[in-house]
């Protein structure tokens, strides 16, 4: 096989030896697997190539973009294949309001790539490395989803390889649209060898107003008001207290108060806009200010996640959504939680669309550290879905929350999922162990019963 598959991308391009251990963990820290082996095509044909030929040989692929996956969904539980599109990143044609490229192209590229005046909206803080194959695979978010919509709203259409060999082109359709059901499918339908992607105009001028808050109730309450008082943000994102203070003591520093803090972004009636917003603020006990440059502020935001490096090798990021109105709820319980269980919980997250992110720290070196970041983070899911919330709102299901599914979903539910992943491969090939299967891997690592299974 590895003779065949350097035959087809060149021999520099098959990773064989200790170097493919470089693709066995992602975003996800908490579990590593090992690839076979790895390819990196170089263009689309090679693409097509190389994973008609797996195909025809039954082996087990997982597909991966940058590995930037927070929920595992890139790792070879089985000594898959890993087949990696990052080479495969070219743009294609710009037209109008639509840009087609390939899945490798990092997310940052295809605003660059559009014309001045439009942008491609979706923007998880990983924009800079993680690829729009890896974006339409988990269905990313990112700040600007509270008014522009999660990477599904940007899809017009996709060009994929399916497990029977066939490229096929979902286009928009009026009945039965398959491109929906390839957004956020992590890899187990087929692979993306391109997308066709919505830009949307420029705004005109943009404004951010940073409010200040002494407690994560009246910052909360906050962003509710906000929505009540007719104002859509652009971007409306919370800093926890715990937080601003990690991130201030890390290289991502923008002179934050030390406070709970909310950065939102007005992109439209600016003036109007801002009045309402700087009297729910007042009227939720906040203070606030109007940075003339707020690029370091969010520049802090989006590196909020690798600052946690400064109080932890390692961390847990939760992703579970509930509604705007409850987030005074969860969030004074998961404090609560915080200080009964004597664990750190930093929550950084896209208020607006009610998408927390608590980030749990553990040490890589101590399971039973591990172990308790897990309970907890199970502990505060499960309170997200019991309050009409889901479970993830934009990392995905992965081999992290693959227990939370059958908490969701009724058994239906995951019966016609199973049926719609089996239409499309039959055989089990791509991403074996990933969100429904389960049963069919079992890996000897204890790690995997405390993500799997209910106590
Ligand atoms: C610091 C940091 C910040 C982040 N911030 C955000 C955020 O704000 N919002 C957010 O939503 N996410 C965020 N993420 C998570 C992550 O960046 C996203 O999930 C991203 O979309 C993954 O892209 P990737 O290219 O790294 O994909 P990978 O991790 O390589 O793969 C992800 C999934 O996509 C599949 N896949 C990849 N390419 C293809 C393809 N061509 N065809 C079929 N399947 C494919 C893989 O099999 C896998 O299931 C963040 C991650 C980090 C590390």
């Amino acid at each position: 096989m590895i003779e065949e598959l350097r035959k087809i991308v060149g021999d520099k391009w098959v990773i064989t030896g200790e170097e493919r251990k470089l693709y066995s963990f992602d975003g996800f820290t908490a579990v590593s697997g090992e690839p076979s082996v790895v390819v990196l095509p170089g263009n689309e044909e090679e693409a097509v190539e190389v994973l008609r030929y797996l195909f025809s040989r039954k082996a087990k692929v997982v597909i991966r973009g940058s590995g930037t996956s927070l929920s595992g969904a890139t790792v070879p539980l089985q000594g898959e294949v890993v087949v990696a599109m990052t080479r495969l990143n070219k743009v294609y044609s710009v037209e109008g309001y639509e840009i087609e490229v390939g899945p490798g192209i990092a997310n940052a590229m295809v605003t660059k790539s559009a014309p001045k005046d439009l942008f491609y909206a979706p923007d998880p803080s990983s924009y800079v490395v993680s690829s729009i194959g890896g974006n339409v695979s988990h269905d990313s978010g990112g700040m600007r989803v509270v008014k522009y919509g999660p990477t599904f709203n940007s899809v017009l259409s996709l060009k994929v390889i399916l497990t029977n060999g066939e490229v096929e082109e979902f286009t928009p359709s009026p009945f039965f649209n398959p491109t929906s059901i390839f957004v956020g499918s992590e890899g187990t339908l087929g692979a993306i060898l391109r997308a066709r992607l919505k830009l949307v105009p420029k705004p005109k001028a943009r404004k951010t107003i940073v409010g200040v808050f002494q407690t994560v109730g009246d910052a909360s309450r906050a962003v509710v008001g906000i929505f009540k008082a007719g104002v859509v943000p652009s971007a409306l994102e919370m800093m926890d207290k715990t937080s601003v203070s990690i991130v201030e003591r890390s290289r991502y520093k923008a002179g934050l108060p030390l406070a709970h803090v909310l950065l939102i972004e007005l992109d439209e009636d600016l003036e109007e806009s801002i009045a309402r917003v700087v009297k729910v603020i007042r009227d939720n006990d906040g203070e606030f200010f109007e940075p003339e440059d707020d690029a370091p502020y969010w520049n802090a935001r989006k590196g909020a996640f690798p600052a946690m490096g400064v109080v932890s090798r390692a961390y847990l990021t939760l992703d579970c959504n509930v509604p705007r109105a409850k987030l005074p709820l969860i969030l004074s319980k998961v404090e609560e939680m915080s200080r009964n269980k004597g664990v750190t919980i930093a929550n950084v997250f896209h208020a607006g669309d009610g998408n927390l992110h608590p980030l749990i720290p553990f040490d890589p070196d101590d399971k039973a550290s591990l172990r308790k970041a897990i309970e907890v983070g199970s502990e505060i899911t499960e309170l997200a879905i019991s309050l009409g919330g889901v479970p993830s709102g934009e990392h995905g299901i992965g081999l992290e929350k693959v227990k939370f599914l059958e908490r969701y979903y009724n058994a239906t539910d995951l019966e016609v999922m199973e049926r719609i992943r089996k239409a499309f491969d039959p055989h089990g090939l791509l991403n074996p162990c990933k969100s429904f299967l389960k049963e069919k891997c079992q890996p000897k690592d204890e790690v995997f019963r405390w993500l799997w299974e209910w106590d």
